[in-house]
Parts: C-alpha cells; structure tokens; sequence
C-alpha cells in the first residue's frame, strides 16, 4: 500500500463526529451577534506580511516565531493571517468602511500561527471576533463585554469564566511607564526568567505576564502601570466599571495584563478558566484607538475582541454541554423494494420541498430491512418511513419511531408532511 499522506502538524480535520459541536457553537455565535445588529466581514486568509508587521509588532511573539511566511511565485511576501483584527483593519480601510462612521462588524475563520501544538494550542485555529469602529466613549467597550458575557450566559458556563480587566492608558502613559519598569527590572536582571530577560530589551511589558513564580516574586516591588495613567485613561476605566457594575457583569482589575499585541491602549481584557489547565484564556481583547491610523486609515477609535472557538469548544466539552446535541438526520426513508424506489425518492424530495428545516435522508445502495433499519440508526434518525408496494397502492407509507415506543403508523402521503411537523415539535 501507498504511504499515507499526513495532516499538517497542529492543524486539524474537524471530522463528522465533531462538527455538530462546530456547528453547534457556531451557530450560538451567528445567533447571539445578530441579537446585537453586527455585521459580518469576510476577508482573505492570505495578506501582505507587512501587514501583520506593522500593526501586531516587530518584537511580539506572533511577529517573531509564530507566522506562516513565505514568498509567492512572483516573490511577494505573503503571510498566513495570524489573527484577525489587523485584516479587518485592512479591509475597512480599503473598502471606505471607517471613516467618520460607526461599523459594529464580527468575523469567524481560520488562523495560523507556528506555535508548538499541545491541548488548546494548535497551528491552525479558529477564533470569532467582534469589532466596533468610530466609537471612542467607554460604552462601546461595555458592549463588547456584555456581547462576550451573554454568550457564555447562552452556553451556560457563566460561571465557569472570570473577566480580567485593565487600563493600558495612553501610548504615552505606557511609554514613560516602560522607561520605568525598564530601570527597575534591569536592577534586578539576574533574578529574572530567560524569557524575561530577553523580553526587557524588546517588549517589557510583556514581562509583567510571565508565568515565572521568581519573575512574579521581583515584579511584586515593581512601578505599577496604575500610577502612570493619563486622565483620560482613567475616566475611560472609571466609566467602563460603572457600567459593568450597573449592568451586574462582574470583573477582577488585574494590573499585570498586558496582552500579546502592540496595538492595544486603555482597555484590555481576558475571560480566564481554570478547566483548560495552562490554555485558560477563552477571549480576549480590547481597545486599539491608534491602528487604524497606523496602518494608513483617518484616524478611528476602535474596540474588540476575538475568542478561540477550540478552546471553546474543549472548555463546553468538559463542562458535559456538547452531551446532547441533536443527530443529523430527522427522517430515514427506505424503500420496500426495487420498484418502490422512485416513488420514494420522490416522497423524500417532496418533505424536503415542504420542509426546508427537516433533515431527510433517503437510504441509498440496496439491501434488506435490517441492514436499512441499522444505517436509519446509526445517523440517528428518529423516524423511518418505509415506502412499500402494498401502501403505496392506498397511497400511504409506513411511518416507525425510532426514539420512543409509540407504535408504527400507516400515513396517507398527501399527510405525510403535517403528521411529520406535528411529531417534530
Ligand atoms: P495565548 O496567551 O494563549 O497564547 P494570545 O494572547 O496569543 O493567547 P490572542 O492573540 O489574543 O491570544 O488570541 C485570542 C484567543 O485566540 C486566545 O485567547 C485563544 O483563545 C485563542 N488562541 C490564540 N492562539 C491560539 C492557538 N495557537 N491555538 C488555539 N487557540 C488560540
Ligand atoms: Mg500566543
């Protein structure tokens, strides 16, 4: 036999056993971003590196060590989209969407980042995400928030997630806070994990995240960021608490969240569990007034988030809420034999014309009753129509329950539809 040719390391097949929990979430997303007028964006999986350059940072992670990148056949510089927010920003501005005017717009596909796979890490991943332009005020921030909470409200797993809240202040604030935090962790070098060392020439904000207990013991005499922030900055956080308190959306202010990308000012935020061991963080974001402007726009407020949707899907697994999801298939139908075969095929397309959202399957390939009732099974029908001679010729078909003990019923066809409708609700 041939070798087999293997996935891609870190990147997945979502195979049929999973994807009525894809779908499942998915669709819950759809649902709950359209109960809040959003609209969705599109865009490519492939961008100019120099995009993801300029806007995520040349000394972060993602920019450093994590992009898919590589020269097409004309030898553009190309990367795998490592996250979507700079490609939105992208979009907006190429389309004329951002400009002295409010979008509230979301996304849901694949992202790629070389990083090393492990549970809840992977090299292609799925994260949705929501982004509001030209909204500076801190209910915009509010909203997002209250958009992520309801979602876990929907799922329910309220209470199996905690938001983390910060302020970044402005651009200014956090450079002159970097100059300090840079003079203080440099006095205290030799104490600090590799990671950290090296992080406190190029990104040292990032320092303050680190998992580090030794880096965490010297940070906790460190300048707190809280002492830097401009005004502005924190009325912005003073506002945005009012609301989540009045609103009973609970947070903890958590001075040490950073978050991965430069382009983050005032708010940032993180829902956190501990039921996915060291993957804990669910959905992030927060605010990013300067990027719009930065990657060649007018200058726009903007906010947002993005949640990976396979760290979702592991932390519903877990919490036993994927148990119950309905099977793909509502009706089998099979025919009694070879000449009933059209008539009921026909049969099925009929249902099908008559009711879009019913799920028909017409048993295809032959075969007696056992082997058709043992397909109708497997897919978790929870009718069989039998289309035989005898019936057909009163024009009726046979109708079986599979999921419960009611007894088999004769239906005249031109019925067929609304017994179907009565016994599906
Ligand atoms: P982490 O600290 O876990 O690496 P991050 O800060 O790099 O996360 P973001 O870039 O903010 O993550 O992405 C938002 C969300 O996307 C994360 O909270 C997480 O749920 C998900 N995510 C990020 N990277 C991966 C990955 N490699 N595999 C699966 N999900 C991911
Ligand atoms: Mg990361």
């Amino acid at each position: 036999m041939a070798k087999q040719i293997q996935a891609v390391r870190g990147m997945n097949d979502c195979l049929p056993d999973q994807s009525p929990a894809w779908q499942f979430v998915e669709n819950n997303l759809r649902q709950v971003v359209a109960g809040y007028g959003y609209s969705e964006i599109r865009t490519p999986i492939l961008e100019s590196t120099e995009l993801f350059k300029r806007s995520i940072g040349e000394v972060t992670d993602i920019v450093e060590k994590e992009m898919y990148t590589f020269a097409d056949r004309n030898g553009d510089n190309l990367t795998l989209r490592p996250e979507g927010t700079a490609c939105v920003v992208r979009a907006g501005n190429q389309g004329g969407l951002l400009y002295n005017q409010e979008q509230r717009l979301w996304y849901i596909g694949p992202m790629f980042r070389h990083e090393r796979p492990q549970k809840g890490r992977y090299r292609q991943f799925h994260q949705f995400g929501v982004e509001v332009y030209g909204l500076s005020g801190a209910d915009a921030d509010a909203e997002v928030i209250l958009m992520t909470a309801r979602l876990w409200q929907h799922f329910g797993m309220s209470d199996q997630v905690t938001l983390q809240l910060n302020s970044l202040g402005s651009n200014e604030a956090r450079a002159e806070y970097k100059d300090k935090l840079v003079e203080f962790l440099l006095q205290h070098e030799a104490e600090l994990d590799e990671d950290s060392k090296r992080r406190l020439h190029s990104n040292p904000l990032r320092v303050l995240d680190s998992k580090s207990p030794t880096t965490q013991a010297v940070l906790v005499d460190a300048p707190q960021l809280e002492d830097y922030l401009d005004e502005d900055s924190k009325q912005h956080m003073q506002r945005l608490c009012e609301l989540l308190d009045d609103l009973g959306i609970r947070y903890e202010l958590n001075n040490r969240l950073v978050r991965g990308l430069d382009y983050y000012n005032k708010t940032v935020f993180e829902w956190v569990t501990d039921a996915l061991g060291a993957q804990g963080t669910v959905c992030a974001g927060g605010r990013y007034d300067g990027l719009v402007e930065q990657l060649g726009g007018k200058s726009t407020p903007a906010v947002g988030f993005a949640m990976g949707i396979e760290r979702l899907i592991l932390l519903l697994d877990t919490l036993g809420k994927l148990d119950h999801l309905p099977a793909a298939v509502d009706v089998y139908c099979m025919a009694g034999n070879d000449s009933c075969l059209s008539a009921s095929l026909q049969i099925a397309e009929n249902l099908r014309a008559q009711m879009p959202t019913l799920r028909v399957m017409h048993h295809l390939g032959g075969g007696n009753f056992k082997k058709q009732f043992k397909r109708a099974d497997k897919f978790g029908a929870s009718i069989a129509l039998i289309v035989g001679e005898q019936e057909l010729a009163n024009g009726e078909v046979s109708l079986k329950h599979l999921r419960s003990d009611a007894q088999q019923e004769t239906v005249q066809v031109t019925d067929l539809a609304e017994r179907l409708a009565a016994i599906m609700e």
